[in-house]
């Protein structure tokens, strides 16, 4: 059976770590402070705007919800952000996705000052990605695949990596990281014609594409670490992976969905505010 890389232990570890900050920056004067804007109409979006205020409560990190109606313009959105790019007391700033069709995610997105933008999303954040300058802000599920895999201890140095998915959000920033690990990256999508063949070579394979159980179980050999991004909802309301169900006898070893890569990626969005306020501090230069 495959082992079932589950997150909760690693997100354990990273909360820890954000708790003795937290404690540091409040005996220090600084209260910890993070925005989300919700636009109204997409379920899974402000379940995930309320979780993120529930784990903010817990780390005693303030938190501010800015709820908009599902007509509201670009502008209207931009115009918060830009007041909270110049709140000294707001430290990070995120946009939940999807928007709706009127709405452009990456023109709003650019408008987050890039040293808020806690999910990198920002242009400067992206390139800082791609240049591996270590300044920026990444993008949070790319750090969390490779956290998930380094927390089980597997290496990445040299490993053949097939990485199925190049989006923007995880599998391109992802492809950049994983080149600083120094693996061996294989980057398949829409127009590869024989995935199963890719996966074959693959060591470890990390799937981001958004599609229920397109690694099927025929696809996958008892030595490969599948490493599952995707989300998607089923017509219950549930969540699960890219990955079918059953792939647990074919692979050495599967991340679950839930439970996996989604519950490190919160808690990294919740360390690269840590990192924002770092270098936040910095630019002022009262550390
Ligand atoms: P995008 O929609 O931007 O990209 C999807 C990618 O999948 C594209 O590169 C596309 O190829 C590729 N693709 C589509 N069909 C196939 C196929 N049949 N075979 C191989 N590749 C294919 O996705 P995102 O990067 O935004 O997100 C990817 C997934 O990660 C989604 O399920 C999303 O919900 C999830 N996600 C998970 C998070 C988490 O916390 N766990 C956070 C954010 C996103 P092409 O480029 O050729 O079109």
């Amino acid at each position: 059976m495959a082992i079932v890389l589950k997150a909760k232990e690693a997100a354990e570890l990273v909360y820890s770590e954000i708790a003795a900050r937290v404690k540091e920056w409040k005996e220090n004067g600084k209260q910890p402070s993070l925005a989300t804007l919700l636009v109204e109409g997409d379920a899974a979006s402000a379940y995930y705007a309320s979780s993120k205020q529930k784990i903010a409560e817990k780390l005693s990190i303030s938190f501010q919800l800015h709820t908009f109606a599902n007509d509201v313009s670009e502008e209207e959105l931009k115009r918060v952000i830009a007041t909270l790019n110049e709140d000294e007391h707001m430290h990070g700033i995120m946009l939940e996705l999807p928007l709706p069709a009127h709405l452009s995610a990456s023109a709003i997105e650019a408008c987050i000052a890039p040293a808020k933008d806690i999910d990198g999303v920002t242009p400067s954040n992206k390139l800082a990605v791609y240049t591996g300058n270590d300044t920026g802000l990444y993008p949070a599920t790319p750090q969390a695949c490779i956290g998930l895999l380094k927390h089980y201890g597997y290496k990445l140095e040299g490993r053949n990596v097939a990485l199925v998915g190049r989006g923007q959000t995880v599998g391109l920033p992802l492809f950049h990281l994983l080149q600083r690990e120094h693996a061996t990256v294989t980057v398949c999508h829409s127009r590869t014609p024989d995935l199963a063949a890719q996966l074959k070579h693959a060591e470890i394979a990390i799937v981001a594409v958004g599609k229920p159980n397109m690694i099927t179980k025929d696809m996958v050999h008892p030595g490969l670490i599948l490493i599952d991004a995707g989300i998607n909802e089923r017509a219950d309301g549930s969540i699960t992976g890219d990955a079918a169900s059953d792939l647990s006898d074919g692979a050495a070893a599967v991340s679950p969905v839930p439970g996996g890569v989604g519950t490190l990626t919160t808690a990294i969005l919740f360390r690269n505010l840590m990192k924002a306020m770092d270098i936040q501090t910095s630019m002022k230069g009262d550390a």
